[in-house]
C-alpha cells in the first residue's frame, strides 16, 4: 500500500471512530481471520449488578452481603462495585476492612471486625480447601444465565453463593454477525467462569471460547487461537488486556477503557461500539484492494 492511501485510509477510519496509532494495522487488518475480543467492557457493559445471594445453613443475608462488601471496598474490580452497591442499597453500613489481599484473577479476602471474609471464585474456594459441590447445581443455573457465580467464605465456612450479571451492550450482537458476514471468525478470551463464558458466548454465537483465563495468561490463550497460523486481532480494554493488544496481529483498545490497554493498542475505537471494529476491517479490505 502506498502512504497516501493508508493516509486516506486512517482518516477515513477517524471519520468512523476509529484511530489508528499505527499505518500499518490498518493493512495488516485486512488479513485478519479470527477477532478474539475480551468479555467484562468490551462484549459487556462491564458494570455487573448483583443478582443473587443465597446463604448457607446458618448465615443470613444481610450479614453475609455486609461482610463481603466491605471487604469489597478495597477492590477495584466491575464485581466489587456491584457488591458494594447492593449493600449500600439496602442501608447496610460497610465498614473498611483490615488485612485486606486480592489474589489477581481468583478473589479477594480481608478481615472485618473479628470476622475472616474471602469471595471469588469456585477455584478460589477450592485453593481455600472448601468444598463448593453443595452450590453446585445452584452455580450451574446461574452461569447457563450468563450470570457469574462467585461463593463465600466466612470464618472459614463456605457461607453464600452470590452472582453478578453484566448487561451485553446493544450494539455486540450486531456487531458479531457483522464480523461473520465479513467471513471472520469471532472468539472470547475471558478470566470469568466457563459455563458463565459458554452462556454468553451461545447467545453472541461466537465461534470459540478460552475462559478461566489468569490475568497474566491472555497472551497464551490468544496464541493458542492462532496456533495454525491464523491471524489475529484483538479486542479489550483492561489493564489485563494490554500484553495481549500488543502480541495480537492487530491490537484494538477500547476508548473508554484503561489509559495502559490504549498505550498496547495499534488502533483504538473512540466509543465503546464494537461495529468500529467491523467498519475498520471493512474499510481496510476496501482501502486494500483499492490500490493493488
Ligand atoms: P474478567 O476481567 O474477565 O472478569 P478477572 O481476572 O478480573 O477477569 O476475574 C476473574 C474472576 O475472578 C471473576 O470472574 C471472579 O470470579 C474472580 N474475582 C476477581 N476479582 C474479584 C473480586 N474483587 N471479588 C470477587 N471475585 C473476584
Ligand atoms: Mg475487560
Amino acid at each position: 500500500a502506498t502512504p497516501t492511501s493508508i493516509m486516506v485510509g486512517t482518516g477515513r477510519a477517524a471519520e468512523l471512530g476509529v484511530l489508528f496509532r499505527k499505518g500499518e494495522a490498518l493493512q495488516t487488518l485486512r488479513d485478519v481471520s479470527v477477532v478474539a475480543l475480551d468479555k467484562t467492557g468490551t462484549l459487556t457493559e462491564g458494570r455487573p449488578e448483583l443478582t443473587d445471594l443465597e446463604p448457607a445453613e446458618g448465615f443470613e443475608y444481610d450479614m453475609v452481603l455486609q461482610l463481603v462488601a466491605s471487604v469489597e471496598t478495597r477492590s477495584e474490580h466491575p464485581i466489587a462495585e456491584a457488591i458494594v452497591a447492593a449493600a449500600k442499597a439496602r442501608g447496610l453500613a460497610v465498614p473498611s476492612p483490615t488485612a485486606f489481599e486480592a489474589t489477581p484473577g481468583l478473589g479477594v479476602s480481608a478481615r472485618v471486625g473479628e470476622h475472616d471474609v474471602r469471595i471469588g471464585a469456585d477455584r478460589f474456594m477450592s485453593k481455600l480447601g472448601h468444598d463448593v459441590s453443595a452450590f453446585a447445581d445452584k452455580a450451574g443455573q446461574l452461569g447457563a444465565k450468563g450470570r457469574t457465580p462467585l461463593y463465600a467464605a466466612i470464618d472459614g465456612r463456605l457461607a453464600a453463593v452470590i452472582a453478578v450479571a453484566d448487561p451485553i451492550k446493544g450494539t455486540t450482537p450486531e456487531a458479531i454477525r457483522a464480523l461473520h458476514d465479513l467471513g471472520l471468525r469471532v472468539a472470547m478470551i475471558t478470566g470469568d467462569n466457563q459455563a458463565t463464558a459458554d452462556a454468553v458466548a451461545r447467545m453472541l454465537e461466537i465461534d470459540e471460547v478460552v475462559a478461566e483465563v489468569l490475568p497474566d495468561g491472555k497472551v497464551d490463550a490468544l496464541n493458542r487461537l492462532r496456533s495454525d497460523g491464523r491471524k489475529i486481532a484483538f479486542v479489550g480494554d483492561g489493564i489485563n488486556d494490554a500484553p495481549a493488544l500488543a502480541a495480537a496481529d492487530v491490537g484494538l483498545a477500547i476508548g473508554t477503557g484503561t489509559d495502559v490497554a490504549i498505550e498496547s493498542a495499534d488502533a483504538v475505537l473512540m466509543s465503546g461500539d464494537l461495529r468500529g471494529v467491523v467498519n475498520a476491517i471493512a474499510l481496510s479490505q476496501a482501502t486494500i484492494r483499492n490500490i493493488r
